[in-house]
């Protein structure tokens, strides 16, 4: 399988960003690269940073929320320059 595009680090800290996944009912889970994850469908994603907490809105694609997270990230850092 194609791996995801990299994902940049956070724009307000650094830190490490993860995607969360989930099923519909509110719940985030740890992302394994498929639609399906403990007998569950994912029905949208959101990338949140384990450090500080910033997170996306939610996304129906990860190809959607990798393009908002790495966009806000470059956005976040022009305006630090
Ligand atoms: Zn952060």
């Amino acid at each position: 399988m194609m791996k995801e595009t990299e994902m940049k680090p956070c724009p307000f800290c650094g830190g490490k960003a993860t995607v969360k996944v989930c099923d519909g009912s509110g719940s985030f889970y740890t992302d394994i690269g498929t639609e399906m994850f403990l007998g569950r469908k994912m029905t949208h994603c959101l990338i949140r940073c384990e450090r500080c907490r910033a997170k996306t809105q939610a996304y129906l694609t990860r190809r959607g929320v990798f393009n908002a997270w790495n966009r806000r990230a470059d956005n976040e850092q022009r305006e630090a320059d």
